[in-house]
């Protein structure tokens, strides 16, 4: 089945706001097995709206709309969408019902216009809404599908987690009543292009599809297999993801669900009874922030420092000063002696440094923007490393992070590893 996403919303066209709903719609619909080719944002015009709406039908089995289910004269996808079929609109009792019972729990006055959103075209699919009040809507003609969502993402997500993707997996495989189970393998420390390029011949299974999704210095690995009942799904998924563990090794950090790269690092830590200290620079307190989101942390997390001067480097790590003067603030050796002094200072097993310049201003031809030094001690040992990040300020700060949580994780493991006792996960 071939799908396109239709984004309709004047504020995405002008930039106001990010179309984190097509992103998440094209995710989800890969990891259906639907192909997407082509995505478009439309304003809030009847008119154009209308044409691009044709557009997809022809090129598409289904058209799936965020946006534009609202109560005010400009939210107009369902009008429109129902004008291309030639539906009216009728009112829909049920919808009308749940949208006044919304309004009353919360002691809110309904207005008029509210009504608009509990008309539904002739012949529609209602699909109820259970935290807001535009429901979905399902259109069918000669064998097209159209699909609208309202625009809000925690309205959208859960109706097509609940009701969408279970409608759409009926209509894929209508003999069986089949589930759909997926388990995703989450890599850190490679690249989107590294890792698919070892993984060509599995991307070319059926039944379990797998696929990937990059996220910010990691890549996600979602093995989706479709079966009579859970058990045989899990049968289906099982070699497929040992496959890839095998594949991919200790960069696999977890196939679970909830562990994200934080989750896994702080779980290793309390697997190994190792304390942590972190002491950051360019990241501002990031690293440590990150990990302390973590319920159960407070068991190995000692201290966290932000040293932005050279001063608070050399007060509070005891950096050298001939050090500074000689390699600079963003440089290995300075990496090196913050790791190791917080680890002098704190006692920590475990250390970390991150130092690094992460612009918009302040890079040189010899150390540009995005470049970044981080040490981490780990009982004795001292590792650097050197990384060249780029995007804007908040994109450098945000990979460099993901990146301290992968090498804070490499090298606890590779102390392990060199060791022949000791725990590790
Ligand atoms: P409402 O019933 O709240 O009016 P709606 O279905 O009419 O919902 P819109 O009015 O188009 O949706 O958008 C409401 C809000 O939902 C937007 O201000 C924005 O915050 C969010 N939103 C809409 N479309 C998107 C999108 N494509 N990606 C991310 N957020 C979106």
């Amino acid at each position: 089945m071939v799908v396109e996403l239709i984004s309709v919303g004047t504020e995405l066209l002008l930039g106001n706001i990010v179309n984190t709903n097509a992103a998440y719609l094209a995710e989800k619909c890969a990891g259906l097995g639907l192909s997407c080719y082509y995505q478009t944002v439309v304003g809030d015009n009847s008119g154009r709206l209308a044409g691009t709406i044709r557009t997809a039908l022809e090129r598409a089995d289904l058209v799936i709309m965020t946006g534009g289910l609202g109560p005010t004269q400009d939210d107009l996808t369902k009008e429109t969408a129902a004008g291309v079929w030639n539906r009216q609109l009728a009112m829909d009792p049920h919808s009308l019902e749940r949208i006044e019972t919304y309004f009353r729990e919360r002691g809110l006055e309904m207005t008029e216009n509210n009504k608009k959103q509990a008309l539904v075209p002739e012949g529609a699919i209602v699909v109820d809404n259970d935290n807001g009040t535009a429901p979905g809507i399902i259109m069918e003609k000669e064998g097209k599908r159209m699909i609208l969502l309202p625009g809000p993402p925690n309205e959208l997500k859960p109706m097509f987690e609940n009701s969408i993707a279970p409608f759409l997996t009926g209509l894929e495989n209508p003999d069986a009543p089949g589930i759909i189970f997926s388990k995703t393998v989450k890599i850190c420390g490679m690249g989107e292009s590294k890792v698919e390029s070892q993984i060509t011949d599995l991307e070319a299974l059926a039944n379990p599809t797998v696929a990937p999704y990059a996220k910010t210095g990691e890549v996600h690995l979602r093995v989706t297999a479709r079966a009579e009942d859970e058990k045989e799904a899990k049968k289906l998924v099982k070699p497929v993801v040992k496959e890839l563990k095998s594949r991919f090794g200790s960069a696999v950090y977890t196939t679970e669900e909830d562990v994200t790269l934080e989750k896994a690092v702080v779980d290793l830590l309390l697997a190994n009874e190792l304390t942590v200290s972190t002491i950051e620079s360019c990241t501002g307190g990031m690293l440590a922030a990150r990990l302390i989101n973590i319920p159960g942390v407070s068991e190995v997390f000692k201290t966290g420092y932000i040293t932005y001067s050279n001063k608070a480097k050399r007060k509070i790590a005891g950096v050298k000063k001939g050090t500074l003067d000689k390699f600079g603030a963003v440089s290995p050796q300075t990496a090196k002696e913050m790791a190791r002094g917080t680890a002098l200072l704190t006692k920590a097993d475990v250390t970390f440094s991150i130092t690094g310049i992460a612009g918009p201003d302040g890079g040189t031809a010899e150390k540009p923007v995005g470049l970044i030094y981080m040490g981490c001690y780990v009982c004795g040992t001292t590792n650097v490393k050197e990384f060249h990040f780029s995007g804007n300020r908040a994109k450098i700060r945000e990979t460099a992070v993901s990146a301290a949580l992968t090498m804070m994780r490499q090298c606890i493991l590779e102390y392990y590893s060199q060791k022949t006792f000791g725990k590790k996960v």
